[in-house]
């Protein structure tokens, strides 16, 4: 059973006292088990350590693990019976023994510009959206998975953020949206190297704060980065943060994907009000732990993400100091339209107040494009994803 990422304070500096307390605290949003009523373990999700421990305990060998893993990533196999390579008595008493799920896609939308929309239902009944957006003109697009049901953060202008936490989406669940969306467009078996692929980036920018439910987050992505399964590289993957910066630290050193800070004001007073995240890290920490995050370079550059408030944080004032603020960092800054959602209380920048940010950030060397909004129409744009999932209907599988 994965635990949930201790996220709350700097790791290193935890007693186990203080660990156990937070675990405590913590326990309540963990996914549900991932075991059926009928007893059959759920796979997906789990490492190749533990997949070879489950086949260990039906008396199979180490290398029936890297055939099963085989199947299960690259080739997406969800039936045992489809496993050629696996004897028939096998196959049967793995079927009798564990299940390869996936989370059910309980609607699906397509937007006029293409992007899919789908909302996820997992085991207990709770909900989860995932976006994808193809690319336009080659064949390639991104998949945007959400990390929890709900966000404990409740940035001002995302409409995620008016849905409380419901609980952490567990590795399984991470995974398997990425997967499923991947069967919407029957990409299997997985394309080898650099093969184009339909779904070709992952980017950690649905609901939820990746880094508030980091362990799930890491293993998910440690499957998908697999060169036996999935075999997307970090350099295809973008884990989106509002600055966790303990867990900023963390995921550069253990996982190295790309990171994405959702930046979106250059004074501590209005950062305070539209990510109140900031009273606790503020900009100062924040940018610090940019500069040492370690898979930023010249050839690999991190991203500030910066949502265009109308009259709230579009001047160019705003714009000099987010050049200084950020000078030297390997970055681009990436301006995002406000999305609006029912009942927001911003509007976006006019285009001619989005167009001066965006010269002012390239005058002084960084790369500024600015996000064209996809799947507006269908609310799958960023931060419109909403579910109604919410902590009483919990309905939890046993
Ligand atoms: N919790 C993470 C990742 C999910 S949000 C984070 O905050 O970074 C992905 C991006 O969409 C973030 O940069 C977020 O600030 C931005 N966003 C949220 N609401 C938005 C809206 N209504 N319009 C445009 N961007 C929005
Ligand atoms: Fe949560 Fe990110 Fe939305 Fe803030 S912007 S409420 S951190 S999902």
């Amino acid at each position: 059973m994965p635990t949930i990422a201790l996220t709350q304070a700097p790791v290193q500096d935890l007693t186990e006292a203080e660990r156990v307390r937070i675990m405590a605290k913590t326990a309540r949003f963990n996914p549900p088990p991932a075991r059926l009523a009928d007893g059959r373990r759920e796979l997906i999700g789990l490492s190749r350590a533990e997949l070879a421990a489950e086949l260990a305990a039906i008396g199979e060998k180490p290398f029936r693990a890297k055939q099963v893993w085989h199947w299960m990533y690259h080739q997406g196999a969800t039936d045992f019976a489809r496993m050629s390579s696996i004897a028939r008595p096998l196959q049967q008493t793995l079927a009798e023994n564990f299940v390869i799920g996936r989370p059910e896609a309980a609607v699906v939308q397509t937007s006029i510009d293409e992007t899919r929309k789908f909302l996820f239902r997992f085991r207990d009944g709770q909900e989860a959206e995932t976006v994808y957006i193809p690319d336009r003109q080659e064949d390639r697009g991104a998949v945007c998975i959400s990390s929890q049901v709900g966000c404990t953060l409740s940035c001002r202008f995302c409409h995620t953020g008016t849905q409380t936490l419901v609980r952490n989406l567990g590795a399984a669940e991470i995974v398997g949206q990425f997967m499923a969306a991947r069967d919407s467009y029957g990409e299997w078996p997985s394309p080898r190297g650099e093969t184009p692929r339909l779904l070709s980036t992952i980017v950690l920018m649905g609901m939820g704060e990746p880094l508030y439910n980091y362990e799930n987050v890491a293993k998910a992505m440690t499957i998908v980065m697999d060169n036996e399964g999935i075999a997307l590289s970090r350099r295809r993957i973008t884990l989106s943060t509002s600055g966790v910066v303990p867990m900023m630290d963390r995921a550069g050193a253990e996982l190295g994907v790309n990171l994405a800070v959702s930046l979106h004001a250059v004074r501590d007073d209005l950062r305070d009000e539209l990510v109140p995240l900031n009273r606790k890290y503020p900009i100062a920490e924040v940018i610090a732990a940019c500069r040492r995050y370690p898979a930023a370079s010249n050839a690999r550059r991190m991203t500030f993400e910066y949502v265009m408030l109308k009259g709230v944080n579009d001047s160019t004032a705003d714009a000099h100091e987010l050049v200084r603020l950020i000078a030297g960092i390997p970055a681009k800054v990436n301006l995002i339209p406000f999305n609006p959602w029912p009942g927001s209380a911003y509007e976006t920048s006019s285009g001619a107040a989005i167009d001066r940010f965006a010269n002012i950030i390239m005058d002084a060397g960084f790369s500024s494009p600015v996000r064209s909004p996809r799947g507006r129409d269908i609310l799958a744009a960023c931060g419109q994803l909403r579910t109604e999932s919410q902590p009483d209907k919990a309905a939890r599988a046993s």
